[in-house]
């Protein structure tokens, strides 16, 4: 066979798909375990986006849309960012992708010329090094501390910031950590990236899931240096979906639907209707994210208690649906006692490699509240 590139040779498979792989495997081995691993909510999408997808079959919406997104969904979207969070876009600052995921692949290719920087925080979510490195960056961690509820320091920030450094990453709510940054915060890690002519990329997906304190966006500060990344996955359940979208400098968005034109066309058209629903009917869908907001919230408060009372310590995470935890006690090594809680006690957790978490793992609490219930059970047996 002839060589694959060295570039795709360097870049890993995602590590939380490839965990969840391996309890889907025991599964069928008919060994029953408990998925903690997946970053998508449990919940069905509402009715009403249900209606809307099925009204653009009816209406044979099958064809290619403009490949930046339909007009529709570029307004909603604008309409979205004004009404809830005071920021102004025409429909030409908007670009709509595959996923939250597109949007910043994008992007990244957008600004990175070979050896920039991009600075981000630690624990940071698995697809930020790997989407860097592709563009031929360079993903530059500043570590954020469990006993600082993974909050960065913005001296170490400036630290870590140099002659090469191109974009800083900001993602509040967080995932892994589900840290909430305060505004102040968000407004110093703004002004850092302006005082040294940076783009900021913020990464708000887990906007609607934030049980403490307030969400603060980064464009409110510098929209002109800042690329708001969103979508429909998180907040309205529709993972599968895969519609992002981007909003930000006409250059820059224009920019990276130049690329997006040339690798897919664009969105699914029938999705990309049906998330406007999800957007421009405001009850419904503040009614749908109120009651899985609340669900999480009731598992979260199971989950912190109970793995906290194990010694599998963990700051309570105001935000996201994930809880990052110490497990130490069960091994140094985060992957060795990743896989002893699954093979173990049959519960499946993220291990903290990836996210540049040593002895850390990631739990994800996008599922049943018995299920926390059940997995923390089996810990504690473990642990005993
Ligand atoms: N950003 C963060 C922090 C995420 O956790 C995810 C999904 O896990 C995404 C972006 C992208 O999600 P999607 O591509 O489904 O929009």
């Amino acid at each position: 066979m002839p060589d694959l590139s060295q570039r795709i040779k360097r870049l890993k498979a995602s590590s939380t798909i490839a965990f969840n792989t391996r309890a889907a495997e025991l599964r069928r081995q008919g060994i029953d375990v408990i998925a903690m691993t997946a970053g998508e909510p449990d919940f069905q999408p509402p009715e009403h986006v249900f209606e809307a997808a099925r009204d653009a079959l009816k209406r044979g919406l099958t064809k290619y849309t403009p490949s930046e997104g339909t007009p529709e969904l570029r307004e909603a979207v604008c309409a979205k960012f004004a009404r809830e969070n005071g920021l102004s876009y025409e429909p030409d600052q908007v670009i709509v992708s595959t996923g939250g995921k597109q949007v910043l692949y994008n992007a990244f290719q957008a600004v990175l010329e070979p050896g920039d920087e991009a600075v981000l925080m630690a624990p940071t979510w698995v697809t930020y090094p790997p989407q860097i490195e592709l563009a031929g960056g360079v993903a530059v961690p500043v570590r954020t501390r469990p006993e600082d509820g993974f909050l960065p320091d913005l001296d170490a920030v400036a630290a870590a910031i140099g002659p090469k450094t191109k974009v800083l990453l900001i993602n509040s709510p967080s995932n892994p950590t589900g840290a909430v940054y305060p505004p102040e915060l968000v407004q110093g890690l703004v002004e850092l990236a302006a005082e040294h002519d940076l783009w900021v990329f913020s990464d708000e997906l887990y906007e609607h899931l934030i049980y403490e304190g307030t969400f603060t966006p980064a464009a409110r500060f510098a929209p002109e240096r800042t690329l708001t990344v969103h979508g429909a996955s998180k907040a309205y359940a529709l993972t599968g979906w895969r519609i992002g979208y981007g909003a930000g400098p006409r250059e820059l968005v224009t920019a990276m639907n130049r690329l997006q034109s040339q690798v897919t066309s664009g969105a699914n058209a029938l999705a990309q209707h049906a998330t406007v629903a999800a957007l421009n009917e405001v009850e419904k869908t503040r009614a749908f994210m109120d009651t899985t907001r609340k669900a999480y919230r009731e598992r979260r408060d199971a989950l912190v208690e109970g793995l906290n009372r194990m010694g599998l310590t963990t700051p309570e995470p105001h935000g996201a649906f994930y809880v990052m935890a110490d497990l130490t006690t069960i091994d140094p090594d985060e992957g060795e006692a990743a896989l002893k809680l699954l093979e173990k006690a049959r519960v499946a957790a993220v291990p903290g490699t990836d996210f540049l978490a040593p002895g850390q793992a990631r739990f994800s609490y996008a599922t049943s509240l018995d299920n926390v219930h059940e997995a923390l059970k089996r810990i504690e047996a473990f642990l005993a």
